[in-house]
């Protein structure tokens, strides 16, 4: 099981190397050569959370272990999880919503920020590296404080997370510069999440400074999708919610669903792709954008075009123009066709888009959600279904419903349900259509809590008690010279 760039045939690395790389040195992304195959789901289907990881992730990183990867899983997917069950679906009306948000931080992020960080330290040891390592993280608001809960006061490693100042929710900010451990750096950037991880990407394709960076003794690496690390994680939930219809007879054995994911960078639901390719018995895969609709014009139109505005939503985690992950779609799709994939990003980076006409996209159907069919979403589905819906999730849901009236098709459908309504707090009241006037973030929390009887979880009761540690505000292009200062490499002078 070998890895390889998606830019160079050429750049064939292991499994611990691409994890610890984060991004190949070519700009691509780490692809696996294959997707392994899973031929005997039926005989899972008494498997719980953890023995499933343990079969998905053994498959992809193969040289841990048997009894090294049980306890990895262990420490992941302890108490940290609300749920024993760690990903519960529920059954809401004629969907089932797949639920990813009960980790230490509250949104799905935790799925696989709990169980990277262990996978990283065991990468390290393989491949015997004897420098610090920077985890480098550009975040839309939920991947900043899941890695940052993940990699806190882990030894040999620091964390340092950029999130767009002025692009987060209220309760998400809050999370990270309240961030404790003396190995966490949290900086707000004036600018947006893609001003924030292209900040990272020019951080990383600097060489100088990765030479310097060598002689301080440290280590670039990331914890944003880009990595392997956090893409084969997110497969699991798939498999365990598929093996949980199963197991409660709503499937016959083979038998197809679909799934809805909101999507942002495009890893959550290109792990629901990978476990398609796995043998995961899928009819559409349904990409759900909010009004930052690139994706819903790229798989409609085949023109990927970030020549637009990013507006600011109320689902900021997915505020987003250029989605990563796509690169790795491109790949599969295009026949393995390296040259082909480096061309169409450099068009990216170049000239803002890129157009495709030869790929067959079937395995997706693309829709978006506007602002006010969010709102709408989060009313109905708490008054009929007496469900609470973030707007990430309402997003999902509300294309989901155009799809169901468009095509007509009833198979079963899973919804990816990735962050907890009590992060985003004023959205979700403006859905329920509470009045919120001038009541601060956590006022607004208690009477949707009043109104809705659902218990606040407790990490987000107590963020108004916790004192404010992380006060850095820069540009994009100060990101690099933080980064030294962070680190004390080079010329301190600025
Ligand atoms: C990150 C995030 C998304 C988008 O996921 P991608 O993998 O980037 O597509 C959606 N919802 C929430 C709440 C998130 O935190």
């Amino acid at each position: 099981m070998k890895y390889i760039s998606s830019r160079n045939k050429e750049n064939l690395v292991s499994w611990s190397e691409a994890m610890v790389e984060g991004i190949a040195q070519d700009g691509g992304l780490f692809v696996p050569q294959e997707f392994p195959q899973i031929k005997n789901l039926a005989d899972m289907v008494n498997m719980d959370y953890k023995e499933i990881a343990h079969e998905i992730i053994g498959a992809y990183f193969p040289s841990i272990e048997e009894a090294d990867l049980g306890s990895i899983i262990d420490r992941a997917y302890d108490d940290k999880f609300s749920r024993k069950d760690i990903a519960p679906l529920e059954e809401v009306g004629d969907v089932h919503i797949l639920e990813l948000f009960h980790g230490p931080t509250l949104a799905f992020k935790d799925m696989a920020l709990s169980i990277l960080p262990h996978l990283l330290k065991k990468a390290m040891e393989i491949e015997g590296i004897e420098e610090e390592l920077v985890i480098l993280t550009a975040t839309s608001g939920d991947t900043g404080k899941a890695a940052l809960e993940g990699f806190a006061d882990m030894d040999r490693i620091k964390i340092i997370v950029f999130y767009p100042r002025d692009g987060v929710s209220e309760i998400q900010k809050r999370q990270m510069i309240s961030q404790e451990g003396k190995n966490t750096f949290v900086i707000g950037i004036e600018g947006n999440f893609d001003d924030a991880q292209g900040g990272v990407k020019d951080i990383f394709r600097d060489r100088d400074l990765g030479g310097e960076m060598q002689g301080a003794g440290y280590r670039l690496s990331s914890a944003n999708s880009i990595n392997i690390g956090r893409l084969v994680p997110q497969i699991v939930y798939y498999f365990h919610a598929y093996l949980s219809l199963l197991r409660e007879k709503k499937l016959e054995s083979g038998q197809k669903i679909n799934i809805v994911v909101p999507t942002g960078n495009f890893g959550n639901i290109l792990a629901a792709y990978y476990g398609k390719k796995m043998g995961l018995p899928v009819n559409k895969l349904i990409c759900a954008s909010n009004e930052n609709n690139v994706l819903y014009d790229f798989i409609n139109t085949g023109l990927y075009d970030r020549r637009r505005e990013l507006k600011l939503t109320s689902s900021p985690s997915m505020d987003i123009l250029v989605s990563s992950n796509l690169e790795r779609l491109l790949y599969h799709i295009s026949g393995q066709d390296h040259e082909y994939v480096r061309k169409k990003m450099e068009d990216l980076n170049t000239k803002g888009y890129y157009k495709v006409e030869e790929l067959e996209m079937d395995d997706f159907y693309a829709g978006y959600s506007t602002e006010k069919e969010v709102e709408k979403s989060i009313g109905e589905v708490f008054d009929h279904e007496y469900y609470l819906m973030d707007p990430h999730t309402a997003v999902a849901y509300n294309v989901y419903r155009k799809y169901r009236d468009e095509t007509g098709d009833k198979t079963l459908t899973v919804i990816a349900s990735t962050a907890s309504p009590y992060k985003f707090g004023r959205a979700v009241a403006a859905g329920l259509g509470l009045d919120t006037g001038d009541l601060d973030e956590f006022q607004i929390l208690s009477h949707l809590e009043g109104r809705t009887r659902l218990a606040i979880p407790k990490a987000i009761g107590e963020l108004g008690q916790k004192p404010i540690l992380h006060k850095t505000i820069c540009t994009k292009g100060e990101m690099k010279s933080k980064l030294m200062k962070i680190l004390q490499v080079g010329d301190k002078d600025d």
